[in-house]
């Protein structure tokens, strides 16, 4: 069967409107998964549309800085509402780029509205501090600033949350965002640009630019880019924190993941493998907080596998837009061809492969670029699986005697995003929680995502960077601090040529 012509192209949203879908120099494709079709074509910027894009921003940025709190905060009420209205049309376009079940999608929605809810209170969060008589009739109070043009570097992989995550707290501060959004699933933020505009935003404010390479070393280049946002793989956080800085720019890169589920023998082994099925395979493993690694403590290794199987010859693969599929494909054949190299390798380092995903079927879909649960055991840390981010629905197993020997293996490892406990024992949660070397630490919970009032971030090579992300430490991240010291007082001071004192 020929595959049906590509009719559709997403072009770049600036100062309000879409820009640059007929006459770009360069495409890239986007895919729908399920049927591994071309289903879209995407522009990619040039160094015009970056710098249009930043000009644009620079413009925006000093009108939208000055805005009255309580106007800003109407807009965000505002577009809060369309997100929430068009919370069914942002599941659907994820689901249909990024390959997720459409129900996983929604839940992806209803976090990136708990980021814009804790951004509507921007006026709260915009406060600054003061503290009066300093010295004689001296007062001093700090003011939260905006810093300028923002720029956020997004992955595939929640197409949806993670610009907002970004650029929530920065257009509440009053900053001007441009997101370059995964060029696998961009329509997302293509969407989220017409519900600002809609919303009152003035154009701007929030922009989008689609492309590769290109488009980030030029934004983080560009002199009037006054910060960078990254998410994504370390290799590529790494790079991009390193040559912001060399450029000046204030950065946060947050990176990739290896996140171990300990389960002690303690633990309710039920409630442990449900966990572990739906945190390795839940949107076919391509979460940064999935579980990719269980260690399975003094012999409960046999239960938990035994549970494990179980449930994975009850869960159905599917499309994402077919509402009985428990998983959909991987994002791409490039995905699906690497995860199943790293399957083929941990078989040839001598790991047990207990249910291998690689030869699965899906009826009508035979094209999609699907991988089936996969479940190894016996996994040793020179393995090749054990070392790398394998980002798909592939979970390995580690087995160790002692609590001390999990914490051990997590210290060692270089990834630092999330971990858990599963337990009954309230000491073992407790000395877990308090010398696991990771970020976000879940204790009976799989995936320890905060919600939006908290901020998100991993340790060691998951976050390059001091600040996490969204919540209290976005606001942070998104202002600068100016400090003023003031003094009314009708009598003159006088001179005084030594250092100031509070005397
Ligand atoms: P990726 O690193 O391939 O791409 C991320 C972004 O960087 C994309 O916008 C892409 O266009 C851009 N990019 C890719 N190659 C580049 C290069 N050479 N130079 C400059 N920019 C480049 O990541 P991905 O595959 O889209 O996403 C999956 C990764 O993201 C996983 O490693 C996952 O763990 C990680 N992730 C981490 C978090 C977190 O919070 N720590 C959250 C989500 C995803």
């Amino acid at each position: 069967m020929e595959a049906p012509a590509v009719t559709k192209t997403v072009g770049h949203f600036i100062s309000g409107a879409v820009v640059g879908a007929g006459d770009s120099a360069k495409y890239g494709d986007i895919f729908d998964p399920a049927r591994g079709e071309v289903q879209a074509r995407l522009a990619f910027a040039d160094q015009a549309i970056i710098d249009k894009a930043v000009a644009a921003a620079k413009k925006a940025h000093k009108a939208w800085s000055v805005t009255p709190l309580g106007k800003r905060a109407e807009v965000f009420f505002a577009f809060r509402g369309l997100v929430k209205a068009h919370a069914d049309d942002f599941a659907r376009i994820v689901s249909s780029e990024h390959g997720k079940v459409v129900s996983d999608a929604g839940g992806e929605v209803t976090r990136a509205l708990e980021v814009i809810d804790f951004a509507c209170n921007l006026a709260h969060h915009m406060k600054g501090e003061i503290s009066e008589n300093v010295s004689n009739t001296i007062d001093t109070y700090s003011l939260k600033q905006s810093v300028g043009v923002c720029v956020g570097i997004t992955p595939f992989n929640f197409p949806m949350m993670v610009p907002v995550w970004m650029f929530a707290p920065a257009i509440a501060a009053g900053n001007a965002f441009i997101v370059k959004p995964s060029e696998r699933d961009p329509s997302a933020s293509m969407l989220m640009a017409q519900l600002w505009k809609e919303a009152g935003l003035p154009d701007g404010v929030f922009q989008v630019v689609h492309g590769d390479k290109f488009a980030v070393d030029a934004l983080i280049e560009h002199p009037d880019v006054a910060s960078v946002a990254f998410v994504g793989s370390t290799p590529i956080a790494h790079y991009v924190y390193e040559k912001s800085a060399k450029f000046g720019k204030r950065v946060q890169a947050l990176g990739g993941a290896k996140n171990h589920m300990v389960v002690m023998p303690d633990a309710d082994m039920d409630a442990a493998a449900d966990a572990a099925v739906s945190a390795a395979y839940g949107s076919a493993g391509q979460r940064c907080m999935a579980i990719s690694t269980a260690v399975s403590v003094g012999g409960a290794g046999d239960a938990l596998m035994a549970k494990i199987r179980e449930r994975i010859a009850g869960l159905k693969i599917g499309p994402g837009s077919d509402p009985t599929s428990d998983m959909g494909p991987v994002v791409n054949a490039a995905a699906r061809d690497k995860i199943k190299g790293y399957i083929a390798q941990g078989e040839r380092e001598g790991a047990s492969l207990l249910e291998d995903g690689r030869d699965i079927r899906v009826l009508d879909y035979e094209n999609g670029f699907f991988v089936g649960p996969t479940l190894f055991d016996d996994v040793k840390t020179d393995m090749t699986i054990y070392k790398e981010e394998i980002f798909g629905p592939v979970l390995i197993n580690l087995r160790v005697d002692t609590l001390e020997q999990a914490l051990e293996l997590i210290e060692k490892n270089p990834y630092g995003n999330g971990t858990s406990i599963f337990t009954r024992s309230g000491t073992a949660a407790r000395k877990f929680q308090n010398e696991v070397q990771a970020g976000m630490v879940g204790i009976n919970v799989p995936i320890p995502v905060p919600v939006g009032y908290f901020s998100f971030g991993g340790w060691k090579a998951s976050l390059f960077g001091d600040l996490n992300i969204y919540g209290p430490d976005g606001f942070k991240f998104y202002t600068r601090n100016k400090v003023v010291t003031s003094r009314w007082n009708d009598a003159n001071a006088g001179m005084n040529l030594g250092f100031p004192t509070h005397k």
